[in-house]
């Protein structure tokens, strides 16, 4: 097993060494995260929050959220940001489903995020693992809001339309960056390919699904690109965005060209918003699953999505499933 770095293509000279202020990460001050490091490694379960080195880890655990990576820690491809090891992956383990239900139990989820590495040695790039994932957490978990964050499985529709099939609410698959470096940042993931999966999944559950995808900057794109991007996004239906700062795991991985400051993250937002995405999150340490419960699904999704999963897996997901989120405080007094 070794952790092979992806070919440099970019200059590493245009890394900038020095981190702003901004990124600070937070360091465990809450018994919670220790909980959740335990919870984890007692039910042997794989986090991209550390495979990723995700810098948010501290606060994420603190507040018992984490992400899980299905389908081993080895993955097959080698995109050139990514800190999970490429390698020969292991055969999928038929009880990881399970594990993955029990611990949404026991943390008492009401928003899990699933991801898994990319496993091009599968025929199915593990579409059958995710779907038996989906419906043992829906099993043990009935109220729980399912986001799943996927490779593009080649574009092989019958693989896609097994996780489709299984009714997570949230479809989450990034276009990572700008069409122009898309070859020098992902490995064999195409800008195209990727935009056609996120339209592909929604059409197949007759757009009962909300679809998400994230782009990191500071690895040199424009801004007409990253504007380019979100109307790419939106002309495929997506509705959530993510934007956040992209940070070099090793000296290996690509250089980080720029350092966004929070002002034009915040810029990009209200521009995002403009173009008409649902929910936006833009900020320097927003990743893919950052604070992902502060979105959840429209009405009609929820509802498409609990008649379907009813009729065809017997499992009602109760009133709560249906709930509204909280509203805010300030806006309830108002109302009052
Ligand atoms: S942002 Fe996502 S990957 Fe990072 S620690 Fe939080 S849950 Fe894990």
């Amino acid at each position: 097993m070794s952790n092979c770095g992806p070919k440099m293509k970019m200059d590493p000279s245009l890394h900038r060494d020095k981190k702003p202020d901004w990124i600070k990460v937070r360091l465990p001050n809450n018994p919670a995260f220790w909980s959740t490091k335990s919870l984890i490694t007692d039910l042997k379960l794989v986090t991209v929050c550390e495979e990723a080195q995700c810098p948010n880890r501290w606060e994420c655990w603190g507040q018992g959220t984490a992400t899980f990576m299905i389908a081993g820690d080895k993955c097959t491809r080698a995109c050139g940001f990514c800190a999970v090891k490429t390698a020969k992956p292991d055969a999928l383990e038929s009880d990881e489903p399970q594990r993955v239900a029990e611990a949404t139990r026991r943390m008492n989820l009401r928003h899990v995020v699933i991801t898994a590495v990319a496993r091009d040695d599968l025929r199915d790039g593990g579409a059958e693992h995710f779907k038996q994932t989906i419906e043992a957490v829906r099993q043990a978990n009935p109220k729980i809001i399912i986001e799943v964050l996927v490779p593009d499985f080649n574009d092989r529709d019958w693989a896609l339309s097994m996780v489709m099939d299984a009714r997570p609410h949230i479809f989450n698959h990034n276009l990572e960056t700008v069409e122009r470096l898309t070859p020098l940042v992902r490995s064999r993931a195409q800008y195209q390919r990727s935009l056609t999966v996120l339209k592909k999944a929604k059409a197949m559950v007759n757009g009962k699904v909300a679809t998400k995808s994230g782009i990191m900057l500071g690895l040199g794109e424009r801004h007409d690109e990253i504007l380019r991007a979100m109307d790419d996004l939106i002309a495929h239906d997506v509705t959530v965005l993510t934007l956040g700062q992209y940070l070099r795991p090793t000296q290996k991985h690509l250089p980080v060209v720029e350092y966004i400051t929070p002002d034009a993250f915040d810029e990009y937002k209200a521009i995002a918003l403009a173009k008409g995405f649902r929910h936006v999150a833009s900020g320097p340490l927003v990743r893919s699953s950052y604070h992902a419960a502060d979105f959840r699904p429209e009405l009609d999704v929820l509802e498409a999505i609990e008649a379907d999963v009813r009729a065809s897996h017997g499992i009602e997901l109760g009133p709560e499933h249906l709930a509204l989120p909280a509203i805010n405080p300030s806006i309830a007094k108002t109302i009052a």
